[in-house]
């Protein structure tokens, strides 16, 4: 329940009319600032439940607010407004979430107060809580996990095969049918409990054990493609970070092995992380023409976020270009995010690479996908990665009858 409220506005009719409604929805405690000066001594003086931020104040943005409020600890959230482009309204409201001050509105101005009042209603009996308290696991459990990975305790990790691979559905956009997996590391805990990467990659990698990861992982993921039944139409992604495909000899080692395992190249997309930094560029090339050179496909993941850029595409031919679920759910909800989106989705195409986009969750967003050209989809809503066994019954259930489905996603 929301009880207190800090509105901040120059215009004078407009605090009072917000008031008011906030007043009818039971907020008890309410101030007002009429300029960003006596809105950051409000902020540093208690902490607010709401706070409703006007950005274009004239001593001081909104983001100086955003600021204050969270080095002050917070508030259960905040609503923007501005009479500036959106694009600017949205790049606030992401800020602020970097920040760790939930977002509930961002509004353009004239500020409808009575929308506003109904997306807090909303925040009210559902998002907050759920957020918060969703937040505070993920953050408990990362540093349980991660303390006390040390060098050996990785190592033994591998040896015992506490870490296993889940398999996440690709999908053709087009027909609908099964195109293959992802393979997904994931650390089996006390109790069955699944530990996903994030909290456990970076002891890896702060060890210098990305590279026996990885050979696990590989492992791992041609013994599935043998159990699977390995035919020419199934692809199994694995994740290569970029600082592990660094030489010509690395890339000759997954061919190697790959023959020793029965494992047809054709059906393995090497998924190239973001990782690694620009720098691995050069030697990254050599190691991807070598992989191509012997049969594989290569991807770029995660395209168009940290070092997963234009020049490492211009560099190395990959095949394959993967686009991060953050773009997919911001192009749902912005223009400008959508153009971007459009215009990556043209440009790989145009390249004749196949596109996947990952992190699908509804319905709208694979309709979205799927009319901007994109041929492969990968998300929730297809499925959750999963352990092999169910992979496996997943796959009957689709009917994976191995007739052309890479062929058809990657021509459609
Ligand atoms: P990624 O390669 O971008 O993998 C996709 C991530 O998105 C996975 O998270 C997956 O569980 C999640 N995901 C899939 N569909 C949805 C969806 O609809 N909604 C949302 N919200 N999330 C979705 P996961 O498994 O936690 O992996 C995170 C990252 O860790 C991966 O991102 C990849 O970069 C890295 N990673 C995973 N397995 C390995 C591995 O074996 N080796 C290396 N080097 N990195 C790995
Ligand atoms: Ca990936
Ligand atoms: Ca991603």
């Amino acid at each position: 329940m929301l009880k207190s409220a800090l509105i901040v506005d120059q215009d004078e009719l407009q605090r009072c009319a917000l008031a008011r409604m906030l007043g009818k929805i039971g907020v008890s405690e309410m101030a007002m600032a009429h300029d960003g000066a006596s809105a950051v001594a409000a902020i540093r003086q208690r902490q607010w439940d709401l706070v409703i931020v006007d950005l274009d104040m004239t001593d001081r943005t909104g983001l100086q607010m955003i600021d204050a409020l969270a080095d002050a600890g917070g508030c259960c959230g905040i609503a923007i407004a501005s009479s500036h482009p959106s694009r600017i309204l949205q790049a606030a409201a992401s800020y602020a979430r970097n920040r760790g001050v939930p977002i509930i509105a961002a509004l353009g101005k004239p500020l409808e107060t009575a929308r506003l009042i109904s997306l807090i209603e909303l925040l009210e009996r559902s998002a907050l809580a759920d957020g918060a308290a969703s937040l505070r696991i993920a953050a408990e459990s990362r540093g349980a996990v991660l303390a006390g990975l040390n060098r050996e305790r990785l190592l033994r990790a591998l040896a015992q095969r506490e870490i296993t691979a889940f398999f996440q559905p690709q999908h053709c956009a087009m027909t609908g049918e099964l195109r293959g997996a992802e393979t997904l590391a994931r650390w089996a805990g006390d109790e069955g409990a699944m530990v996903p990467p994030a909290a456990f990659l970076p002891a890896f990698e702060a060890a210098g054990l990305l590279e026996p990861l990885t050979g696990y992982m590989l492992a791992r993921a041609f013994e599935a493609q043998r159990e699977l039944g390995s035919r020419p139409d199934w692809v199994i992604g694995i994740n290569v970070p970029a600082v592990v495909a660094s030489s010509i000899r690395w890339a000759q080692g997954v061919a190697d092995r790959a023959e020793r395992a029965g494992v047809e190249p054709g059906c393995v997309v090497i998924e190239i992380t973001e990782d690694g930094g620009a720098r691995s560029n050069g030697a990254l090339v050599g190691a991807i023409t070598q992989l191509r050179l012997r049969g594989f496909s290569c991807s770029i993941d995660d395209f168009g976020t940290g070092d997963s850029s234009l020049d490492r595409l211009l560099c190395a031919p990959f095949d394959e270009l993967k686009i991060d679920r953050d773009l997919i759910a911001r192009a749902g909800r912005q223009g400008h995010a959508q153009s971007i989106l459009a215009c990556t989705i043209e440009m790989a195409r145009s390249l004749d690479m196949t596109v996947v986009a990952e992190g699908i969750e509804t319905h709208e967003e694979h309709e979205m996908v799927r009319a901007l050209g994109v041929q492969v989809t990968q998300g929730y809503f297809h499925g959750r990665p999963m352990p092999l066994d169910a992979f496996r019954q997943y796959a009957l259930s689709q009917g994976l009858s191995g007739h052309g489905i890479l062929r058809m996603c990657t021509s459609a």
